[in-house]
């Protein structure tokens, strides 16, 4: 359905549409930029200016060799300027994939009859966090399909459960939601359940091709899915999650209409989003789509190094569908969360063998490395795997803003919150060889952030953990 003002009930300039497709294009049909034009938007960047529009077409249109070295250049010595080596760890566990919409690039469309159907029970649930809490994850995301079944109430419901959850010294402490749009009241009830993050990915943002692709179901409602984070901030939900599937139509639209959805939250609620998604189609039962779209390894990691350039203050998500090789060489351009140990078969976590069957999966997960192979690799890479959830609990709101903008925030809280969630991990989860490195590199980070004085308090605090006390941050 492409919108039509009628078909809503706009309350205010908040919810209105906001992608202007022909203006998207305008951008990259715009003449080829000269070499200085692209280095001086990257040096831009470089002094932690947000780019316009504009500026991002710039080095979307940079293509000689040289100019895409410059540009990841400039995202990695961006990455090491504003984000220190901390890298936040999560992991996805799906819910429920019934669903009433037929989505031609997903394995769990309604039309996919082979598709296996699994609602986690309250008991099943229990049982998958467990799992998760035994290989020691603190932060998961739940994934919804989107059916009746999985209303605000059911979402809320679950998201208890999982904070309930205690085994050892397991547990979660921060809750993500990635689920349908809702109404704002809807929004209300899951907020209430103390969620950390909404995440809504628009797909693709272009209209039309969104409409081809979204066969049936409440999801082909464009507009209403692009105004859900709009209804998320109406209802308290202040911390969310935009994305888009590369791989649907061209990269470059989808870049500049991401850009475009950040410069809505910031003009209107004076805060970007928390973090910027950026799933790559893969492979998935009964995948359906146009293939010219798909991005090549060459166009996606510029396009990260772009992303991170003209964001500088978003966090980047970067998930399992990416190959190790992948995700390594993109960690440079300053992602700030990864997911580890990652298993979205449905009841996945407590089977013993990964399914070879797609039929059970949304899509093809290219990175099976276990949590701990991911953060002995990190480790050994020099960036401190991070489990921290300080701010969210200690109501420190707007953080991802704060996180960049007060000074020192980084290395007084995120890096010693880094070091004292991983030090847990080591504890608790870690075979010997891994905590043996993961020692080594807490004792390197202490001992670079020299005389500083959180330095004695991180200190204490790393005794207590090996005495014993946990969750302990700043
Ligand atoms: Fe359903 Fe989501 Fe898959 Fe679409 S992408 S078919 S909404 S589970
Ligand atoms: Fe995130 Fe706050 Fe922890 Fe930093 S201290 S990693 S901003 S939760």
């Amino acid at each position: 359905m492409i919108y039509h003002p009628e078909n809503y009930k706009i309350r205010d300039e908040r919810m209105k549409p906001f992608i202007d497709a022909d203006e998207i294009w305008s951008y990259i049909n715009s003449e080829k930029p000269s070499p200085e034009q692209v280095q001086q938007v990257i040096n831009k960047a470089l002094d932690k200016n947000r780019l316009s529009l504009e500026e991002v077409a710039i080095l979307i249109k940079a293509e000689t060799e040289e100019q895409i070295q410059a540009i990841k250049d400039g995202a990695r010595s961006l990455k090491e300027k504003v984000y220190g080596h901390r890298i936040v760890l999560f992991a996805p566990l799906y819910i429920g994939n019934l669903c009433t919409n037929n989505c031609s690039y997903c394995g769990y469309k309604s039309s996919n009859t082979k598709a296996v159907r699994v609602t986690l029970s309250p008991e099943d649930l229990i049982e998958q966090v467990e799992k998760l809490e035994d290989t020691g994850q603190k932060r998961l995301i739940l994934v919804y399909g989107e059916h009746p079944r999985y209303d605000a109430k059911f979402i809320a419901d679950s998201v208890k459960i999982v904070y309930n959850v205690k085994k050892g010294n397991g547990e979660i402490r921060r809750v993500n939601i990635n689920a349908a749009p809702l109404d704002i009241e809807g929004f209300r009830i899951v907020k209430d359940a103390g969620i950390g993050t909404y995440q809504i990915f628009q797909e693709t943002y272009h209209p039309e091709t969104y409409d081809k692709v979204h066969l049936s179901g409440k999801k082909k409602d464009y507009n209403w899915r692009l105004t859900a984070l709009d209804r998320a901030q109406e209802a308290g939900i202040d911390d969310v999650g935009i994305g888009a599937l590369f791989g649907l139509y061209d990269w470059r639209f989808e870049l500049l209409s991401l850009v475009r959805h950040v410069n809505h939250f910031e003009t209107v609620y004076n805060v970007g989003p928390h973090t910027i998604s950026f799933p790559r189609i893969q492979n998935a039962s009964d995948l359906n789509i146009d293939k010219n779209y798909l991005v090549s390894d060459k166009d996606f990691t510029k396009l990260v190094a772009i992303l991170r350039l003209a964001v500088p203050y978003t966090g980047l998500i970067l998930t399992a569908r990416e190959s190790a090789e992948i995700r390594d060489e993109i960690l440079q351009f300053g992602v700030s969360q990864i997911d580890g140990g990652t298993n979205i078969e449905m009841k996945g976590y407590t089977k013993e063998e990964k399914s070879q069957n797609i039929d059970k999966e949304q899509f093809q997960i290219n990175d099976n490395r276990s949590l701990n192979e991911i953060m002995d690799e990190l480790i050994s890479n020099n960036y401190i795997p991070s489990f921290c959830t300080a701010c969210y609990r200690l109501g420190r709101t707007g953080q991802h803003f704060m996180e960049f903008s007060v000074p020192g925030f980084i290395k007084k809280f995120c890096t010693p919150n880094a070091i004292l969630t991983l030090a847990e991990y080591l504890e608790d989860y870690a075979p010997e060889t891994t905590k043996e490195k993961g020692y080594k590199l807490i004792s390197q980070k202490v001992e670079e952030m020299g005389d500083d004085k959180y330095v004695s308090s991180l200190k204490e605090k790393l005794t207590l953990l090996k005495q014993g006390k946990r969750d302990l941050y700043f």
